[in-house]
């Protein structure tokens, strides 16, 4: 019997260890994919802590990845209508079974707050199978979206996207912004970054950046950012001045929170103009409470707060359609700039809690790539 590999989660602070399972028999509908990449983020430093609630361990991790079509049982439709073909690069939009039918999903239309929503690589169990990206092939459910990876787009490229990517087209959505705004990006992890460039894209003329390590910041620079204030070289007030003198003093019309910080959600009040926009979406896991004063950073700023929880297929299409266009001048191919294979993985979560780099690649059919 053929043997897959996976690397699996066992429980909070457990070490990664590699296990085998059955290569699937597949239903109508469903698929398997040969995967080429998958991703460490700052979500599976996440996992691997026990920080997110609801996490059935044994997990696979691996939400966002990329693979070719191994096998698939039916013909394989993707959410634009392409019929998809055994050796084809394909993504898949990593979360599923969002019922369609419950009162976040039709009611109130906030589909990612649909209680039966379950995410690869985060909420679905090794138990029920290969349904992680940090394995040699990933089993695809009948209903997951799928799409072709489009062309002139490389897997590298939309790995380095990946989940920060989905996140940020669901931000900048949030945040509405409009053609000559200014926007104040806290952060340069994954999320950040990729918001810096979309910001752009949407019409920003400044995306002013704030964050670290500095050894982000020439990153962060190419992503498309006017400048970049590092967290441990600049105080509060500085960076406020600095927003102030490309506002004419009004403060930015948005700020983008991707910092996982209370403090910088503070220091955001400082940053935004009267009638402005905050979109707070670093806040995955809980990182303690920020203090607001409800008259002076809220009501009589006339401050509209807007959370950004996950992201639904949209995004994942719109995020293949920037890349699809802007690949050639965005080097999202540069945020997963280090490698690791299967075996690699308990060096490449602390490394990744070192915050050495802001994503890492995951090549499951690659043993020891790290010398
Ligand atoms: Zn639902
Ligand atoms: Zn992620």
């Amino acid at each position: 019997m053929e043997t897959i590999v996976a690397a699996v989660m066992p429980a909070p602070h457990a070490p990664i260890e590699l296990r085998e399972f059955p290569r699937p028999d597949l239903p109508p509908g469903g698929a398997l994919l040969d995967t080429l990449y998958s991703e460490v983020c700052g979500t599976d430093v996440h996992l691997w802590h026990g920080r997110l609630s609801g996490v059935p361990y044994p997990i696979i991790p691996g939400h966002v990845s990329i693979g070719t079509l191994a096998a698939s049982r039916g013909q394989m439709v993707a959410l634009n209508g392409a019929h998809l073909k055994e050796g084809d690069p394909v993504v898949f939009f990593d979360v599923h079974r969002t019922c369609g039918r419950c009162y976040a999903c039709t009611v109130a239309r906030t589909p990612t707050k649909c209680p039966s929503r379950r995410v690869y690589g985060i909420t679905d169990p090794a138990a029920e199978g290969l349904l992680g990206g940090w394995a040699e092939m990933i089993y695809l459910e009948p209903g997951v979206g799928v799409m072709r990876l489009p062309h002139g787009v490389t897997p590298e490229a939309y790995i380095g996207g990946g989940c920060g990517l989905l996140t940020a087209v669901h931000i900048i959505e949030r945040a509405a912004v409009r053609p000559g705004d200014v926007v104040v990006v806290q952060g340069i992890g994954a999320v950040g970054l990729s918001a810096i460039a979309l910001a752009r894209l949407a019409g920003a003329v400044d995306v002013i950046a704030i964050g670290g390590p500095g050894d982000r910041a020439p990153l962060a620079m190419e992503m498309g950012a006017e400048v970049v204030l590092a967290l441990d070289e600049t105080s509060p007030e500085e960076r406020a001045s600095v927003v102030r003198a490309y506002t004419g003093g009004r403060g930015a019309d948005i700020v983008i929170e991707a910092a996982g910080s209370p403090h910088a959600v503070e220091e955001a009040f400082g940053l935004v103009r009267d009638g402005g926009v905050y979109v707070i979406a670093g806040h995955y896991t809980n990182n303690g409470s920020s203090t607001i004063n409800a008259h002076e950073h809220i009501n009589r700023k006339h401050l509209d707060i807007r959370g950004c929880w996950g992201s639904e297929a949209r995004h994942f299409v719109t995020a293949l359609t920037m890349l699809e266009r802007h690949a050639d001048e965005v080097p999202w191919e540069r945020i997963g700039a280090t490698t690791f294979g299967l075996d690699e993985l308990n060096e490449a979560l602390a490394e990744a809690e070192a915050l050495k780099f802001s994503k890492a690649l995951v090549k499951p059919r690659a043993r020891g790539l790290r010398r």
